[in-house]
Formats: C-alpha cells, structure tokens, sequence
C-alpha cells in the first residue's frame, strides 16, 4: 500500500479520431504504459489510473464529470499525446472541479533520427498538442500546474508527487473540521480570520466547543486509559525523575495523560482532524495541554494554539502532504532572535506545543511551572529539533483574501546548551539571510504563528494555494525584498480584479 494509497490521480491522455484506429491503439498502449510505470514508481504516494484516451467533447465531459463524482479521484493529469483541437475541451474544463496537472512529456525520449518519418512526427506531436491545449487552458483561466520534461526523467516524476500530495491535501481540506476550544487569545489580531470565507474558498469547517465540553469529556476518562497512556510515556521519553514512578510531581503526568485521553476521545467522536485551545480560556482544565497536544500532533493531527484556527488547518494539512515522508511537521513560533552578525538565527519554540516529530533525539518530559496563565505546572515535552533544511509558513487574512507565506529555512544546531529553557525548540537560519526573510515576511503581512515542516519543500504550498485560488508569497534563496514589494502591489491589484465587484 502507498503512503496515500487510498487516493488515485487520473492520467486522462488526449488525441483525436482523425489519426485514425491504429495511431490510437498505440497512443493507448503509451499512455497506458506511462500511467503502469508512473503507478510503480515508490515516489507516488498516490495510485496513477490509467483512463480510455479521448478523442471527443463528450468522452472529455464525461472524464471530467466522473473524476468529480469519484471520492477516490484526488486530481487529473491531463496530456495531449498527438495533436488534439482544444475545443473539445471546453466543456470538460467548464466542468472539471479536481485539480488539475497539465503534463507536458513525449512517450519517446529520443528521436530515432536514422528511422524518423512522418508517421511518427504525427504519433509523437505533444510538441504541438500541449501547446494547443495550454492556450486554451489559459484563455479559460483554469488552474492547473504544468509540468515540461521527459516522464521518466526523476524530477518530472517528483514534481507530480509534490502536486499529488498537495491534491491530497486538497481533498483533506474538503473534509476537515477544527475543534475550537475558547476563543482568540484576547486582543490578538493576526490569529483571527474569517471562518466562512475559510469554508468557501478552503473547504475547512471551523467548529467552536465551551471548554466545559472538553472538561468533561477528560473528566469521564477511565483509569485504565491513564495507566496505559502513562506506560507509553515510559516507553517513549526519558521522564524527569519527579514524574516517574514514585516521583512527588507524579500525580501532574497521570493529570496530563487524563487530558491527553480525554481530548483523543473528543476528537475521535466529532472526527476532527485539528484543533486549537488558548491559556486564557481553560475553564475546567487543571494544566494548558502540553505533553497531549504535542502527542496529538505526532498523530497527525493539526493543532494551533491560541484559537489559531488557520495555522491548526496548516499543520494538518501539511502533515497530509508530508504522508511517508522522513523528517516532521510541527506548530511553530518565531520567538526570539539571535542577532550576533556573524550568523544572525531564529529561535522558534512555544510555551509547550512543538510536535515531537521534528525532535533530533528521544524528548525528555519534564514539568515546568508556566510563567502565564493562572493553572498548575503542566507536563511537557523537550528537544531539539533536528537539522537540515525545513520550510515554514503561515496563513494571513487580509480581509479580502486569504494568503499564505513561506519561508525556506535551515535548522541549525544551537551550538549551545539551553539549560534553563524549559520547551521544545528548533533553531535556524532564514534564507536568503535573516534581514531580507524578516522584511519580506513583515512587509507580506506574515502571520506570528507558523508550520514547520522538514518532510516538504514550499512547492506542495505553492501548488495547493494554486488549487484553492489562494496568494501564495515565496521567502527563499532568490528573493529580494524590492521584489517582494512589486509582487505584493501586483498581486493585491489581481486578486483585487480577480474577485470582482
Ligand atoms: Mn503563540
């Protein structure tokens, strides 16, 4: 089974009657290879499905009515084999509401200059096809990723599994529902947005719950579901001696495992795939969750703190993308700033809730008092996150507009012990430096709260702001600050135009 295995892209191969019946069986015959190999290849997360090539308005409409019908169907691959006339494809593209990739890529690699003949200039024409069916493409203003190369080649390869997880996530998003424990942290500006607007252009419901409803679903956990938790947390993380067996600070881990078990449940029975709570509504908690929130998002689930609805819908999506893939995801912060010149870093960290799947090595669980907030001391989780090059990114509304920036990044190793900091943390240096990151990211409108992934690049954000017709801001290796400021100009303009009166 595939990582996403459950999920399928459709490799939709176009033509036309005119080639006549044995130029088709062997467009058929490529196409169907292409779609095997593709299905084999361990990159794919996804199953490839092989559908019948196309040669009319009416087989392109229906393609794309039962790609829309399938629950399994995550997005569509289209390529023009032979020169195919794009106006049979208006209908489809005026139906088809799964993503799409536009694959440009010829069967043959190379051309068998000595052999070469006519007849195989018209088989072998995407040349002329994919050009045809791009322009149409663009006059109808269709979103779509495009893709040039040989489908052999292992990049043509990796960038269609990057907008394969991204279609995933796509689909998870048509599904996913947010618990919302309490409200926004009180007078907090960029954690708010419009949750209508989130379920029309995202898909994702936002769901509120009293904090009561979560007390007593913790309340109601047996202590059987304690003592198996707490078994875990021994297995798992090195325990600070006041929580082990025995320990006088034992009692707050069987505290943090009832809230860990109870919140599962919860959860669980309203299947919501992320959630936020916030220290200042905890009605009926006696510790913010840490050491749970933290396990929850090792799970896969998504999580923002604060009534952070949009970086909640982030981490899970991400962690949808990130399916299989080594290295974690994790809610994150830029906390503080180490602004020595010669390698200027930001330390990212929260009060408690980093994901443990981005830890460097096993986590210590520890108990701290909290320096806010008014509950008792809760139980955590502490690393280091590991080093390599990671991505963060977060998700701003504008009012008009939702828009999401990411920042390609390298965590390092701190190059020094952090004893009294009692929280999980990763440190890194932005690309392409700290100064033009940070003013990219200020002028952007860049949300506090983030996702970190090491197990995905900015491109699955890319090609998932594409899907949801959302602003996509790109902080990396080759930008500039001035440019970033055009682009802002320019995009506010389109998306401005683009939405209409
Ligand atoms: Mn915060």
């Amino acid at each position: 089974m595939k990582p996403l295995g459950e999920y399928e892209v459709w490799l939709v191969t176009g033509s036309q009657e005119m080639y006549g019946d044995e130029t088709l069986r062997q467009v058929a015959a490529n196409s169907k290879r292409m779609a095997a190999e593709l299905d084999s290849s361990p990159v794919l997360p996804v199953r490839v499905v092989h559908r019948p090539v196309v040669t009319s308005s009416e087989s392109i409409a229906t393609t794309c009515r039962d790609a829309n019908a399938s629950d399994s169907c995550v997005g569509v691959i289209l390529w023009m084999h032979t020169f195919s006339p794009a106006r049979m494809w208006i209908a489809g593209l005026q139906a088809i509401r799964k993503p799409l990739l536009h694959l440009h890529t010829q069967f043959n690699r190379d051309l068998p200059w000595a052999e070469i003949d006519m007849d195989f200039m018209n088989l072998h024409q995407s040349a002329h096809g994919d050009r045809e069916f791009g322009y149409l493409a663009t006059r109808m203003q269709v979103a779509r990723k495009t893709v040039a190369g040989h489908w052999e080649d292992p990049q043509v390869v990796g960038r269609i599994a990057t907008w394969a997880r991204a279609a995933c996530a796509w689909q998870e998003a048509q599904h996913l529902t947010i618990a919302r424990f309490g409200d926004t942290m009180r007078h907090v500006a960029d954690t708010e947005g419009d949750k209508v607007e989130a379920q029309i252009k995202l898909g994702v419901a936002v769901n509120g719950y009293g904090v009561s409803d979560l007390s007593d679903a913790i309340r109601a956990v047996p202590g059987a579901a304690i003592d198996d938790l707490v078994q875990r947390y021994e297995q798992e993380y090195d325990l600070a001696p006041e929580l082990a067996e025995g320990g006088d600070r034992r009692g707050a881990l069987l505290e943090a495992a009832r809230i860990e078990a109870g919140l599962r449940g919860f959860l669980a029975a309203g299947r919501h795939g992320a959630f936020t709570d916030t220290f200042e509504n905890l009605d009926g908690l006696r510790q913010l969750p840490g050491l749970a929130v933290q396990r929850l998002m090792a799970d896969g689930f998504g999580f923002g703190a604060e009534g952070d609805w949009k970086t909640a819908a982030l981490v899970r999506l991400v962690k949808v993308m990130a399916t299989g893939l080594p290295g974690g995801t994790s809610f994150m912060e830029d906390y503080t700033y180490d602004l020595d010149p010669a390698a200027p870093k930001v330390l990212g960290a929260h009060m408690l809730e980093v994901c443990p799947s981005i830890a460097r090595s096993r986590p210590r669980c520890e108990i701290h008092p909290l320096s806010i907030g008014s509950r008792s001391d809760p139980v955590r989780l502490v690393f280091d996150a590991d080093t390599g090059p990671a991505v963060v990114a977060g998700m701003t509304d504008l009012g008009e507009r939702f828009r999401i920036v990411a920042n390609v990044v390298d965590i390092v190793d701190a190059g020094h012990e952090l004893p009294r900091l009692p929280v999980a943390r990763a440190v890194w240096q932005p690309r392409p430096d700290l100064r033009t990151a940070v003013e990219a990211w200020l002028i952007a409108g860049g949300a506090h709260h983030t996702v970190l992934s090491r197990a995905v690049g900015p491109e699955p954000l890319a090609d998932f702001a594409e899907m949801a017709g959302i602003e996509f801001v790109l902080i990396d290796e080759e930008t500039r600050v001035s440019a970033v400021q055009k682009e802002l100009r320019w995009n506010a303009a389109y998306y401005h135009l683009v939405r209409g009166l």
